[in-house]
């Protein structure tokens, strides 16, 4: 324990101590992104972009276009054939992106500024996607599904207003693609940034603090329209966040954090009051040319085994089969993944993020068989050996 407070001090701030929160029996949460943001719209608009000279077909995300209902109404179905150890089902945080381009608008302004076309006033013009809505609000009505917020738009306006009517190689491509109401294919075009963050701006990439802010409010103002509720959780576009970014979510009743895997870290508070919880693991068997169902089995056994909750990323990209059928594999899969999970561990919940907030405050949690307690234990923490898993 010395040797590691003498090399805390050696290294200064990055092993300042931090407090965060182990848990006394395994706790899973699905952590999703991307719903309802449109990307190419069908067979008919890929076909189309091909004979404009673009060679779709290189990438995974060349293949995302937006879930169906018959998408939704799958993950639905398998969420539902899965429980925990006190009968609860288990259930999918949807981080949404809350508006699209509207293309038309933007077109009949003569390409000098983005319109959006927020959710609740359904998809932009060329786009069909019938019962879509209704599914959504079907899984959230069933508690399988729990919506949160991802941001307004996916990509950095700023960035994409630089080169909306320029005659460049971008400005060209942006103008094809949203000619075939697309907005954009990240792998093609990473100067598009991510809502937070423009990567080609000088000094500083984040936007400044007030931009950010103004965009949350407009978020999450677009979030309660379509889920007449507001978000509690909320992950950042690309996870791109600054302290900047929490302050605007905090600002408005943002009580979860959601940041990127990579790194094991317990969950825990910030100086704003916001719970920031970190991703175990990616589980995109769509786009993960390695992915192994053994190796996530092991990453479970890791986290629970230091009593950390398994929270696991999975795009919406591995349910869409509009382009490309990802969905059959992606539910094959997670079916046997949650199925080895349960049968491993007898006392498994399945969480949400606002559940996790709620287990941490109160130490309780709601089931069809009852109240469950759930000793949430504060330990202090070297960030570096947070890293590790272990306590200072
Ligand atoms: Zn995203």
């Amino acid at each position: 324990m010395l040797s590691t407070m003498r090399r805390a001090l050696r290294h200064g701030r990055d092993l300042l101590p931090v407090e965060g929160f182990t848990f006394d029996r395994p706790l899973v949460v699905l952590q999703s992104d991307d719903w309802g943001r449109a990307g190419i719209s069908d067979r008919n608009a890929w076909n189309e972009l091909r004979s404009l000279g673009l060679n779709l077909g290189e990438h995974s995300y060349d293949f995302y276009s937006l879930e169906t209902a018959g998408d939704v109404a799958e993950l639905i179905s398998l969420l539902l054939r899965h429980s925990d150890s006190t009968g609860r089902c288990a259930r999918l945080g949807m981080n949404f992106i809350l508006a699209n381009v509207d293309f038309a608008k933007v077109k009949a302004g003569g390409f000098r500024q983005i319109f959006l076309c927020t959710l609740a006033n359904g998809l932009p013009e060329g786009w069909s996607r019938p019962g879509l809505f209704e599914a959504y609000r079907e899984g959230i009505q069933t508690s399988v599904l729990s919506p949160a917020l991802h941001g307004l738009t996916h990509f950095c306006r700023r960035a994409m207003e630089r080169h909306l009517s320029d005659s460049s190689s971008r400005g060209i491509l942006l103008r094809t693609l949203w000619d075939a109401g697309t907005p954009y294919i990240h792998e093609r075009m990473p100067w598009a940034g991510f809502e937070y963050w423009d990567p080609e701006r000088t000094r500083e990439s984040f936007l400044p603090p007030e931009t950010q802010q103004d965009l949350i409010a407009s978020a999450v103002k677009a979030f309660a329209e379509v889920f007449s509720r507001p978000p509690r959780s909320a992950c950042a576009p690309g996870y791109r966040a600054n302290w900047a970014t929490h302050k605007g979510w905090a600002a408005n009743g943002i009580r979860v954090a959601q940041n990127g895997p990579g790194r094991m870290i317990a969950p825990h508070f910030d100086a704003n009051g916001i719970l920031h919880l970190y991703r175990s693991l990616d589980f995109e068997p769509g786009i993960n040319d390695g992915f192994s169902l053994v190796d996530c089995l092991h990453s479970a056994r890791e986290y629970f085994a230091r009593s950390l909750p398994l929270i696991v990323s999975l795009h919406s990209i591995n349910f869409h089969s509009t382009l490309k059928n990802f969905r059959g594999p992606t539910i094959a899969l997670l079916d046997q993944f949650l199925s080895a999970v349960e049968a491993n561990n007898s006392n498994l919940l399945y969480l949400t993020d606002e559940d996790l907030y709620r287990v941490i405050e109160t130490g309780m949690l709601e089931s069809p068989h009852g109240t469950v307690r759930i000793r949430a234990r504060k330990q202090k923490f070297i960030s570096r050996a947070v890293a590790a898993g272990r306590t200072a």
